[in-house]
């Protein structure tokens, strides 16, 4: 069966009420349901301890949206991965291309993160994407490639199983520009045959998300491509209305 990974990223949004409110929306949305798909919801570090507690006992499974690799010590302003597993959280999501583009991050810090996830019983969400000048110069997936190889070096097969890869073309992050379903059924496949061939996987077992501008109103089209493993969403998710309409469109999709 299609592994179906819905996550939210709520980025730098949120105030404790607010996340109060969204998450018990959200958690009243599925409620009796008998959802399929893993749902994710992945608020700024001063939620956690707010939304873990509401989610306890619910279908919600709890993200970070950053880390650091070492688990303490004099790293001023980091959260290591110890403080994040306290409050029970399973995902921590790295590289995604606003750390990358607004804060330096590298594939080599990144992969480093990845190892210390990993090590910690935890999975990281890592995301992978490509500028729009790069597409247009045509290097889409020599950069692509070349974000896998240094992200997931040194990484083993076995660790695929708490890995999860998320396709997000930096153009279309928070811009309303989604990739095409072409575009994204492209990228799928050739990042599922690169790692399936480098790590000897059966490309079913990778689990791939993707992000960038998903809505309501193109999920369906989006979830629907055979090697979409679900989505990494950003300003969708801070709705719980229609977070919860994405959620509905999954588990049909599941289920159909
Ligand atoms: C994201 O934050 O990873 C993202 C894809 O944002 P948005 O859905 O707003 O494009």
């Amino acid at each position: 069966m299609k592994k179906m990974i819905i996550a939210g990223n709520w980025k730098m949004n949120t105030l404790p009420n607010e996340a109060e409110n969204l998450v018990s929306n959200i958690i009243s949305g599925i409620q009796n349901k008998d959802y399929k798909s893993e749902i994710v919801v992945c608020p700024p570090f001063t939620n956690l301890q707010t939304v873990s507690t509401l989610i306890y006992n619910s279908k919600i499974k709890l993200g970070a949206q950053n880390c650091f690799y070492e688990p303490k010590g004099a790293f001023t302003g980091e959260i290591s991965i110890p403080m994040l597993k306290f409050f029970d959280v399973e995902y921590i999501i790295i590289g995604h291309s606003e750390r990358r583009t607004y804060f330096s991050e590298t594939d080599e810090l990144i992969n480093k993160k990845a190892k210390a996830i990993l090590e910690s019983g935890l999975k990281p969400i890592i995301c992978i994407g490509e500028t729009l000048q790069e597409r247009e110069q045509g290097k889409t997936f020599e950069i692509l490639f070349n974000q896998l190889d240094l992200c997931l070096k040194d990484l083993k097969d076995k660790n695929f199983s708490n890995i999860v890869i998320a396709y997000e073309p930096v153009w279309a992050i928070g811009t309303g520009i989604s990739a095409t379903t072409e575009q994204i059924e492209e990228a799928h496949n050739e990042i599922k045959h690169y790692i399936g061939k480098k790590f000897n996987l059966n490309e079913d077992d990778i689990v791939l998300q993707y992000g960038g501008s998903v809505t309501a109103d193109n999920s369906e089209e989006i979830l629907s491509i055979k090697n979409v493993n679900g989505a990494l969403i950003g300003g969708a998710s801070l709705k719980s209305e229609i977070f919860l309409k994405i959620i509905d469109i999954a588990e049909n999709i599941l289920q159909s």
